[in-house]
């Protein structure tokens, strides 16, 4: 039986976080009372008209941009029909044909190991209302009693990026999810709050032989609104295909649902094909035209990217997972970038950002950024230390107390008598003195036996009240005693 192998495609929805709604005046930014943000165009009434909100297409086209899309100079709006509740106009303005953008990719690493992800497309949407449905059932529409009908999120402006099927494990898919997400933020163009819904999943997964070129059934499990989520919900998906194929089963094309606490996916609905929507061209709508010059304008004024600040950081000297993480955070990146230029120690500073100082703020309870902590604070501690004039341990106790507000690091070492005697006069002075005191110990080492070297080392730093770099002692002792065999 030859292995199989898993094929994934995401879809991902991004609420923009622009002022007003995608086609109407009303605020974006969703109230908590229900039902206080509509208008006649959101919530439908007769003879409303909708009017494409402009920094809403300024999103999408960054979004596009970013991923590297093909911006169309003209898009076109469709009517998405079909009846739920919370659609107040039973059908969405969604893309079909001609969305805004087409034809990008994206490079998601899994251990090193990259992978492009075909973006198929990028298309321009609105989202529907909220339904809560009230009962026994904690939540399920099954064993509602009634529903609750909020219109405020209707019509707040979507984009919706879509994969080709390039994603061959959850990892990847995870790593894809994650990597969108940083792109989404550092573009400033929407919260990307998956736990609140302004950034959701759904993930297509099929599986086939290796080696098979045809592409098996998929299921669509909808919504998915974790990282840890989504890479939960295909594991289970493509564990359960492979099982009911190698049962002798088929798979069904259909919608299913990932219940988290029961960590599986469950069958909600058969899929629905595109001619189920009867989609035809939104007749309020006219074609929409993004010039050139607006395009030029938007590629302009990209923001740096997650990727190009990483491989920045690796190249003032930062390992891998430590980019990571700063990239992923603005206040320790600042920080980072205020600290490091030219030769100064990129990978000790990252190591510090992301070990000792993340872990200070969280035990004193208090944001890095509230700390006192600056860039050149950084940058003198990891001379002192590459100086020999702090131990590590020392350089840890120096920085905690420059978050604290109790001075420059230097100002702090000197005040609590932490500088590491790091002249090489006067370490050697002290060594010569240790080794005139053990003559035995000398001998011993001459004689080929290198045991004594750690007593030695113990003498010398006992004579210099633990002041002395104990590396500089080491290379000295061993010098030493070399010479003298
Ligand atoms: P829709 O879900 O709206 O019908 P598409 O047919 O364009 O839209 O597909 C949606 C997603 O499903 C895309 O990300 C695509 O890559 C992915 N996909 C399509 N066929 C498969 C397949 N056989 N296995 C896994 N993913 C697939
Ligand atoms: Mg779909
Ligand atoms: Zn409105």
């Amino acid at each position: 039986m030859t292995a199989w192998e898993a094929v994934i495609g995401i879809e991902t929805h991004v609420e923009l976080s622009t002022k007003s709604k995608m086609f109407c005046g009303c605020p974006a930014d969703i109230p908590d009372e229900p039902n206080t943000a509509c208008c006649p165009v959101c919530l439908a009434l007769p003879g409303s008209l909708p009017v494409p909100n402009v920094k809403a297409i300024e999103g999408i086209v960054t979004i596009g941009t970013a991923l590297g899309c093909t911006i169309n100079e003209s898009s076109l709006f469709y009517r998405k029909n079909y009846f739920y509740p919370d659609l107040p106009k039973n059908y969405q303005i969604s893309q079909y044909t001609f969305p805004v953008c087409e034809f990008g990719s994206l490079i998601v690493e899994v251990q090193g190991e990259p992978t492009v992800v075909g973006i198929t497309r990028v298309h321009m949407e609105e989202d529907t209302g909220r339904s809560t449905h009230v009962g026994e059932g904690g939540g399920r529409i099954q064993d509602a009693e009634h529903t609750l009908l909020d219109f405020n999120r209707a019509g707040v402006p979507l984009v919706e990026v879509v994969t080709e099927p390039d994603i061959r494990s959850a990892e990847q898919a995870r790593a894809y999810g994650a990597e969108l997400q940083r792109i989404v933020l550092a573009l400033g163009v929407s919260d990307a709050k998956l736990e609140a819904g302004s950034m959701r999943f759904d993930a297509n997964v099929s599986v086939r032989h290796v080696g098979t070129e045809e592409l098996g059934t998929r299921t669509e499990t909808k919504n998915v609104n974790s990282l840890r989520s989504l890479q939960r919900a295909i594991e289970f998906e493509i564990d359960r295909q492979i099982a009911v194929l190698e049962d002798g089963g088929s798979i069904t094309q259909e919608t299913r649902h990932w219940n988290e606490d029961k960590g599986v996916t469950l069958s909600m609905r058969s899929k629905e094909e595109s001619e189920d929507y009867r989609y035809f061209q939104d007749p309020d709508l006219l074609p929409l035209e993004v010039s050139d010059e607006w395009q030029s304008l938007v590629r302009e004024s990209l923001p740096e990217l997650p990727a190009a600040k990483r491989a920045r950081f690796r190249a003032a000297g930062v390992e891998a997972e430590t980019a990571e993480l700063l990239a992923d955070n603005l206040e320790l990146a600042s920080l980072f970038e205020a600290a490091v230029s030219g030769d100064t120690n990129g990978k000790l500073i990252g190591n510090w950002l992301t070990g000792e100082v993340v872990a200070h703020a969280r035990r004193e309870n208090m944001l890095v950024s509230d700390s006192a902590l600056t860039g050149s604070h950084l940058s003198d501690l990891a001379e002192m230390v590459e100086e020999g004039k702090l131990s590590s341990s020392a350089a840890k106790e120096v920085l905690n107390a420059a978050m604290d507000g109790d001075g420059s690091p230097r100002d702090v070492a000197d005040a609590r008598d932490l500088l590491q005697m790091s002249d090489a006069g006067e370490i050697e002075a002290a060594v010569d003195t240790v080794l005139a005191e053990n003559p035995d110990a000398v001998a011993k080492i001459a004689q080929g036996d290198s045991k004594p070297i750690a007593f030695l080392m113990g003498q010398v730093m006992r004579h210099t009240g633990g002041k002395a770099d104990p590396s500089i002692v080491q290379r000295v002792l061993k010098d030493k005693t070399a010479g003298d065999a």
